[in-house]
Parts: C-alpha cells; structure tokens; sequence
C-alpha cells in the first residue's frame, strides 16, 4: 500500500469515527430522555394510584380503611424502588437521574413522611 493511500485511508477512518460518534452521542440523548419520561410516568402512576386509592376509601368502613393503607405503602415501596434504581421522586427534579446516586433530600421527604 502507497503512503498516499495509507493517509486517504485513514483520513477516510477518521471521518467515520467522527459520524459515529455523533450518531452514538445523539442516540445517548435520546435514550436519556425516553429513560427519564419513562421515570416520569411510573412516579406519575404511582400517585394516581395512591389518589385513586384515596377516592375509592369509603370513611366509617374499616375493611377499606385497611386495604387502603396496605395500597398507600405499596405505592411508597414502589416510589423508593424508582429511587433505588437512581431517579429523583420528588417535585423539585420529577423523574431526573440522580447524578452518581446523589442522595436527595427531597425524595427522602417523599418516601419517609
Ligand atoms: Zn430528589
């Protein structure tokens, strides 16, 4: 191979890495964001579900009560496993990754009160 063609090539080489790149930075972004909205919907379910819960608890009737606050923690369990899989639950950053697993002082607030 001619030392031209060797440089054409690498040159070429270069070009590629650089496509990928990009493509494999946007596609990164995307996936964050799809992630993230993910997240979101889960805590957004999660209350619902909890709301619902709340609604469909009829006062003076103890079986509801019960069942009710048996939902209630589920729905807390389930909001901490979002929280334990590295996503914010509280209001302040709705369904954002925790960076390195920061811990959040508001996402506490939402899971222990
Ligand atoms: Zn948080």
């Amino acid at each position: 191979m001619d030392r031209k063609k060797l440089v054409d090539n690498f040159d070429d080489l270069e070009r590629l890495l650089t496509l990928i790149t990009g493509e494999l930075n946007d596609t990164k972004l995307a996936l964050t964001r799809i992630v993230e909205e993910n997240t979101t919907l889960r805590i957004e379910n999660e209350r619902l579900r909890e709301r619902l819960d709340d609604l469909s608890n009829l006062p003076g009737e103890e079986q509801h009560v019960k069942s009710s606050t048996q939902k209630i923690s589920k729905s807390r369990l389930n909001l901490e496993n979002i929280y334990e899989d590295g996503f914010h639950i509280c209001n302040q950053f709705y369904g954002q990754r925790r960076i390195d697993d920061e811990p959040c002082m508001f996402c506490m607030g939402v899971i222990y009160s």
